[in-house]
């Protein structure tokens, strides 16, 4: 069997171990402590914000944005409906009702058009949602300026969920800052990893100040322990923050090679029939996180599923693009707005939608070999059909 191709392995640059010795060497194996100073300033000055909270995850990063934004149970938040479940489930924490918003084609994230039939309606019902989470897919940052503008008119706050999109810009400007708060998530499998953790960002520093002080149990300024609001463990060691510093110095790199093989599957695969790669919305940058795209059954031969599987048989590991929210029995319940009254194109996406491996380690001849199995199952596929 060959050895197998994972979709976004973890990628160590071989400097992660000089900061993790440093805090060993200092005996900083403590949650907190110089790397994790030193990592959230890294963080603040390479995205351009005000400043930087290292957080145990991304999830962690979101469920804090919220309490700092005041959601309360009962409350209502519009949320991009094709993500990870984890953009949506710290609403839940807080007994807030999530509502969600369809794709757009151009950007597969938050469509504008969508969103603004749910303001619309909101402002009728007298419930206008207390925060709106943009997801910014596979790297590609959405359209913000529309959603920024539109969420401005109500003078509701975005929170950016930038978890995919660490080293991507739109319009020169790093992706994850054009919210109130932005988070990124350093996952096993995201660009960047500490094996678990993320990073909560904002202009907003004191708001940040109460983020670290909710992240570390709430404890108020005393000589003893005493708590007047209910906190979390949430923060990041030490250890993995120094994991984390090493990582951020090859991003730059990592998003150069993602995009890299973004693009040998775009020569190799764009003139098949039925193949469609993930567009890049002009002016914006993507890192090419994962190269996703649709297949189109009657013209390829095969669709998303069947493809999947041709590949799992030669030991690689493909994955059908996110299920969008609103079609999960977790949010059976919830309300969504689809981008056209005859068009739900995140059900389209998830329907048709493959994310190929695109991790940074992922040598040539591997990429090649998975290029081929694709090529050949067209050629197989349209001699059956
Ligand atoms: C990975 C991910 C998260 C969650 O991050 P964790 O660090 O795993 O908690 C949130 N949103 C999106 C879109 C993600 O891909």
């Amino acid at each position: 069997m060959r050895k197998r191709i994972y979709l976004s392995p973890p990628h160590m640059s071989g400097n992660e171990q000089k900061y993790i010795n440093e805090a060993f060497e200092s005996n900083w194996i403590a949650p907190l402590g110089p790397n994790v100073d030193s990592f959230e300033q890294e963080m603040a000055s390479y995205t351009g914000s005000g400043g930087a909270v290292a957080l145990s995850s991304g999830t962690a990063a979101i469920h804090l944005a919220l309490k700092l934004l005041g959601i309360k149970r009962n409350d209502y938040v519009f949320c991009s409906s094709l993500t990870f479940v984890a953009s949506a489930n710290p609403i839940v924490y807080e007994g807030a009702n999530p509502i969600f918003i369809d794709s757009e084609p151009e950007t597969w994230n938050m469509s504008p058009e969508a969103l603004k039939s749910a303001f619309n309606d909101a402002e009728t019902n007298n419930q206008l949602p207390k925060a709106v989470i943009v997801v910014n897919l596979y790297g590609q940052s959405a359209r913000m300026d529309e959603i920024s503008t539109i969420c401005e008119h109500y003078n509701v706050p975005i929170i950016e969920d930038a978890a995919e999109s660490l080293g991507s810009s739109y319009k020169g400007k790093k992706s994850g800052t054009f919210g109130h708060f932005g988070i990124y998530s350093f996952n096993g499998n995201k660009i960047i990893s500490t094996s678990g953790g993320g990073m909560l960002v904002s202009d907003h520093i004191d708001l940040l100040e109460k983020a670290r002080f909710l992240a570390t149990q709430a404890r108020d300024a005393a000589p003893y322990y005493e708590h007047s609001q209910t906190g979390y463990n949430y923060r990041l060691s030490n250890l993995l923050a120094g994991v984390g510093r090493a990582q951020l110095e090859v991003l730059e790199d990592r998003v150069q090679t993602r995009r890299e093989i973004f693009l040998r599957y775009e020569d190799a695969l764009c003139n098949l029939p039925g193949i469609e790669l993930m567009p890049e919305l002009t002016s914006t940058r993507s890192n090419r996180w994962l190269t996703a795209m649709t297949i189109d059954k009657q013209k390829f031969g095969l669709g998303a599923g069947e493809l999947i599987g041709l590949l799992e048989k030669e030991n690689i590991e493909a994955r059908h693009v996110w299920k969008p929210l609103h079609m999960q029995p977790l949010f059976k319940h919830a309300a969504f707005y689809s981008h056209h009254v005859e068009e739900v194109v995140s059900e389209d996406l998830f329907n048709r939608g493959i994310c190929l491996p695109s991790g940074s380690a992922m040598t040539i001849d591997e990429q090649m070999f998975i290029i081929d199995c694709i090529v050949s199952a067209a050629v197989s596929g349209k001699a059956a059909g």
